[in-house]
């Protein structure tokens, strides 16, 4: 038997930001990082390795940082966890802890469809040697299939035409792509870049069967069409991982993560759980939420990990930021779109900006950012924002997701001091954010 100050269980975004967490904060302990995998993918690589990277060997993230920061790691199944005896039994021996982190993180969703266990039918796991073989398969695939047009369906579509097949289509069943994330007409623009890329979109479309005699031959669709295919794959989210915490009786949440308090705790005061295995409440109004992100497993592996010896560190909640790209073509979004606001009863402003991204408008690089923000109308506070532009779009996010997290409200953001110049951003004058701040107010105090 051997002992360790700490264990986490994981080791991809959530397991090893926890691991260089606990180090940072605690020098003195022994921190043991169990994981399954001989390699880890960077998760949110995973598209890339197809028309961009070219082989899943180039998404791999190095082990360095353990020996760097003298971090124990071992490769290994965890299969048991007494909790009575603080003790874990792995496939390399069992180990007792003073203090637990569950990363367990989420598997693909997969639904109960007939011909969904066929060959040439993949769900997009972040194992290596499954991305191997979809990537074989893709060689020579001339009709692919994707299921789910959440921004990991788009990535994929986008990057498998890349990689020559003739026909890509993605089917969807809500009426846009990216729906849950981004307000029509974001999804609208989207669509249009897909297809002008030779992608088939078809929404509010519902597969009935994966038809084949075992091999996926084509995708049958409710309205009778049938897409022919070589492989598909899907898309369409995915579940928390939480075998071993149910077994040893930890309390699970109402979309099926490891309950937890805003210091990461489990049910359990020796436990803490972070990333997708954990349950999420929403930054608005503390409901739970179903998003699953490597940044939120980050933010949550820095608490988790800040807190494991005494409390200092706390979750409000998930904002819910991220974005997405199609070549220089990209979407972000953070907090609530215009749709999720209504739908969580709030009485909203919004202001729509579209401007230049460099001044004058003739420097190189000039493409037009679109950006929408969304006030509570009553406090002006804002809730959040979309952006479409170029690659800056990511960071631009980021800075909405600043606001929206210090609850700032209409008035601050116009007068929030911005950096600007010519070949690197939009005018100071026609600034995206500021200016759709200015905007709403105007709005407001027309409407008041
Ligand atoms: C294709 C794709 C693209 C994505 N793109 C983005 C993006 O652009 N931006 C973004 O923010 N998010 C993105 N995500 C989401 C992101 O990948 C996840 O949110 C992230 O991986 C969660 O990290 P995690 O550490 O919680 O869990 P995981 O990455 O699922 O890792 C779980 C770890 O636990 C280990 N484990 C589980 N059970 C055991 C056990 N019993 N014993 C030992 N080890 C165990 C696994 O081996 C693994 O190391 C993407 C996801 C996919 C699939």
């Amino acid at each position: 038997m051997k002992e360790r100050d700490v264990i986490i269980i994981g080791g991809s975004a959530a397991g090893l930001t926890a691991a260089l967490t606990a180090r940072r904060h605690y020098p003195g302990k022994k921190v043991l990082v169990i994981r399954r995998e001989e390699q880890v993918l960077v998760p949110c690589g995973i598209p890339y390795i197809f028309g961009t990277l070219k082989s899943p060997e180039k998404n791999v993230m190095p082990d360095a940082p353990y020996e760097a920061n003298n971090i124990e790691l071992l490769k290994a199944d965890v299969t048991e966890l007494d909790r009575e005896k603080k003790l874990l039994q792995t496939s390399a021996g069992s180990f007792n802890y003073e203090r637990l982190v569950v990363a367990t993180g989420s598997l693909p969703i997969m639904p109960p469809i007939p011909g969904f266990d066929s060959d040439g039918v993949f769900a997009i796991q972040k194992d290596i040697d499954e991305l191997r073989r979809l990537y074989e398969r893709l060689q020579t695939a001339k009709d692919v299939v994707i299921i789910g047009g959440g921004f990991i369906g788009i990535e994929f579509a986008d990057e498998i035409k890349k990689m020559g097949a003739a026909n890509v289509t993605i089917v969807e069943m809500m009426p846009h792509c990216l729906s849950l994330a981004y307000d029509d007409e974001f999804c609208i623009e989207m669509e249009e870049m897909l297809a002008s890329r030779g992608i088939t979109i078809k929404t509010s479309a519902r597969v009935e069967q994966i038809k084949g005699n075992g091999r996926a031959e084509s995708v049958q669709l409710a309205d009778g069409a049938d897409i022919k295919t070589d492989a598909v794959i899907l898309g369409i989210g995915s579940t928390a991982n939480v075998d071993l915490a149910k077994k040893a009786g930890l309390r699970i949440g109402l979309t099926g993560g490891i309950a937890v308090d805003q210091t990461m705790l489990t049910s359990d005061p020796a436990i803490f759980a972070c990333g997708d295995c954990a349950e999420k409440s929403s930054f608005f109004g503390g409901r739970s939420s179903g998003l699953k992100l490597a940044s939120i497993a980050q933010t949550e592996a820095r608490i988790a990990g800040a807190n494991l010896f005494g409390i200092t560190r706390q979750n409000y909640g998930t904002v819910g930021v991220w974005s997405t790209c199609v070549g220089d073509f990209a979407l972000g979004t953070a907090g609530l779109t215009e749709t999720m606001a209504k739908q969580h009863g709030y009485d909203i402003v919004n202001a729509v900006v579209e401007c230049p991204n460099r001044h004058p408008g003739g420097m190189s690089g000039m493409v037009k950012t679109k950006m929408k923000v969304v006030f509570e109308a009553n406090s002006g506070v804002i809730l959040g924002g979309q952006i479409r532009g170029d690659t800056a779009t990511g960071e631009m996010i980021n800075a909405v997701s600043s606001c929206v997290q210090k609850r700032m409200t209409v008035e601050d953001i116009a007068v929030f001091q911005i950096g600007t110049h010519p070949a690197l951003t939009a005018s100071p004058v026609v600034y995206p954010l500021v200016n759709a701040a200015e905007m709403a107010i105007s709005k407001m105090r027309q409407e008041g």
